[in-house]
């Protein structure tokens, strides 16, 4: 899959293509359709004072998004269902 992944702790981050997460049985993974860039992510790229108490790399970035249930929680909990939208 891709993801914005921020590596380093200086400026900057990278579009690059990571391994899908493995999930427990009570995680559910989403299939993101579409997302946004907030205040927050331009900090996290900026790699401002704000950023470097609240944040450590390397991480996925992104938490504004509609997305998809594509796997359940094996256990129904959270009670999401397969291509619900999340
Ligand atoms: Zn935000």
């Amino acid at each position: 899959m891709k993801a914005v992944v921020k590596r380093r702790r200086r400026k900057g981050m990278k579009f690059v293509d990571v391994s899908t997460p493995k999930i427990g049985p009570r995680d559910v993974l989403v299939k993101v359709k579409v997302t946004s860039i907030c205040g927050t992510d331009v900090h996290i790229y900026d790699w401002t004072r704000l950023a470097q108490h609240r944040f450590t790399p390397p991480r996925i970035i992104g938490h504004e998004f509609v997305d998809y249930c594509s796997d359940p929680a094996t256990t129904g909990w959270p009670p999401v269902k397969r291509w619900e939208r999340t």
